[in-house]
C-alpha cells in the first residue's frame, strides 16, 4: 500500500553528552552521561506518525558508515519504509539530497495524502518536494526549521499549511513572539504572503491557528502537563498532524491541533527526542 504521509527531511545523530557545565575553549570537562539518539527533523516527524499508525516513506539520506546503518535500522523498527537507500560516504549526508533523488522517489510523493518538509535539507530540494505534491493534488505540510530569514517567498504559496514556532515566526517576520497577540500578529503576516493556513505552535501555551477560511485568529491550548524535556515536541507535533490530515481528513483544522498538542503535551513528559514519543497503543483511544 502507498505511504499516506511521506517525508522529505532530514536524519541526524545526536550523540549528547550531560555535565555539570559547558567546558571553557581548550578545558576537558567529566560528563556524567552519555547516549546516542536518534534525531533530525525529518525522521523525527516520520516516526511520530508511524507510531500513530500512519503508512510512512522517508525521503532521506544518510552516510555510508556505523551512524546511517544504524539510523536504517531505527527506521525499520519503527514500520517507516525508507525503499531504495542512497548511500554516500560523507557525515552531511543530507544536505546532498537532490532532484534527482527526488524525481527517483516522485511515485511515492504523488500517491501520498501528506507531503511533510522542514529545512534540514537544501531548501531548494524541499521547496521542489512541495512543488511535485502540489501538482499531484497532495497537501503539502511546511515546517520552516530551521528558520531561514531569507525565505524564498514560493515556499509560503506551495505550503497548505505553514507550520512554525516562536522562533522561527520570529526569524521570518522580524516581530518577537511572546503572547497571543503577537502569534496572532505573525500569524497574519505569514498568511499574507500566501499559505492557505498558517500554525504557531507555543510551547506550553498549545498553539495559534489562522487560515484564508478562517481568518479570525483561534488559539488552540494545550493540556496542562508535567515538562520533563522539550526537545522534539515541535517535531511530534509536526508528526501527529501529518497523521490527522492523512487518515482523519474530515475532522475540522481546530480539532485536528487539539488532538495533535495533546500527542506533543504526551512527548514532553519524557526525556529524549523520538524515545519521548508515544505510540498509539499507549495513546487515550479518543485520540483516534
Ligand atoms: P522543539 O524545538 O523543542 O522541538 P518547538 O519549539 O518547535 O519544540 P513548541 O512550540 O515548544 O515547539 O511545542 C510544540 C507543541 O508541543 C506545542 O504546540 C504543544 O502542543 C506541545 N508542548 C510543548 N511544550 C509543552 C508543555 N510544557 N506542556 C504541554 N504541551 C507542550
Amino acid at each position: 500500500m502507498a505511504a499516506q504521509v511521506v517525508v522529505v527531511g532530514s536524519c541526524m545523530t545526536d550523540l549528547v553528552s550531560l555535565t555539570t557545565r559547558l567546558p571553557k575553549a581548550g578545558e576537558t570537562v567529566l560528563g556524567h552521561k552519555f547516549f546516542i539518539g536518534f534525531g533530525g527533523k525529518g525522521a523525527n516527524q516520520c516516526v511520530q506518525s508511524a507510531r500513530l499508525g500512519a503508512n510512512t516513506s522517508l525521503i532521506c539520506k544518510v552516510g555510508k558508515d556505523s551512524f546511517g546503518n544504524d539510523y536504517v535500522e531505527n527506521l525499520k523498527k519503527n514500520g517507516i519504509s525508507t525503499g531504495q537507500n542512497v548511500i554516500v560516504i560523507v557525515p552531511g549526508a543530507n544536505l546532498l539530497l537532490n532532484f534527482e533523488d527526488l524525481k527517483r522517489a516522485s511515485d511515492v510523493i504523488c500517491k501520498a495524502k501528506v507531503l511533510v518538509c522542514q529545512l534540514e535539507i537544501t531548501p531548494a530540494v524541499s521547496l521542489e518536494a512541495l512543488k511535485m505534491a502540489r501538482a499531484s493534488g497532495v497537501k503539502t505540510l511546511f515546517n520552516p526549521a530551521p528558520a531561514l530569514a531569507d525565505l524564498d517567498p514560493q515556499f509560503y504559496i506551495y505550503s497548505d499549511i505553514f507550520c512554525c514556532n516562536e522562533t522561527e515566526a520570529e526569524i521570518l517576520t522580524g516581530i518577537p513572539v511572546g503572547n497571543l497577540e503577537d502569534a496572532e500578529k505573525v500569524g497574519r503576516m505569514l498568511l499574507e504572503r500566501g499559505c492557505k493556513l498558517v500554525i504557531v505552535t507555543l510551547g506550553a501555551e498549545g498553539c495559534m491557528m489562522i487560515s484564508v477560511e478562517e481568518p479570525i485568529p483561534k488559539h488552540v491550548p494545550a493540556g496542562k502537563v508535567r515538562a520533563v524535556d522539550t526537545t522534539g515536541a515541535g517535531d511530534s507535533f509536526v508528526g501527529a498532524l501529518a497523521f490527522y490530515l492523512a487518515y482523519y481528513p474530515k475532522l475540522s483544522m481546530e480539532e485536528m491541533i487539539r488532538k495533535s498538542n495533546c500527542i506533543a503535551s504526551v512527548s514532553v513528559q519524557a526525556s529524549g527526542t523520538q524515545s519521548s514519543y508515544p505510540y498509539r497503543k499507549d495513546l487515550p483511544q479518543d485520540l483516534f
